[in-house]
């Protein structure tokens, strides 16, 4: 199963969960302030790069 990163905006943390590709879309709560406001991470070039995310670059 593919390794999503997300960002939670409310406190500022990124984490990464397990999904099936049907469930990358759904919402998502962060597991630390429970909040929803959480942004889903670029998951591209994961696979043969990267295997933790320790720098997060912020695609603007
Ligand atoms: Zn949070």
């Amino acid at each position: 199963m593919p390794l999503y990163p997300f960002y939670c905006k409310k406190c500022d943390k990124t984490f990464e969960v397990f999904l099936r590709p049907s469930e990358a879309n759904q919402e998502m709560t962060c597991p630390y302030c429970q909040g929803d406001d959480v942004e889903r991470l670029s998951d591209k070039e994961q696979d043969d790069l990267t295997p933790g995310v320790c720098g997060v670059k912020e695609d603007t």
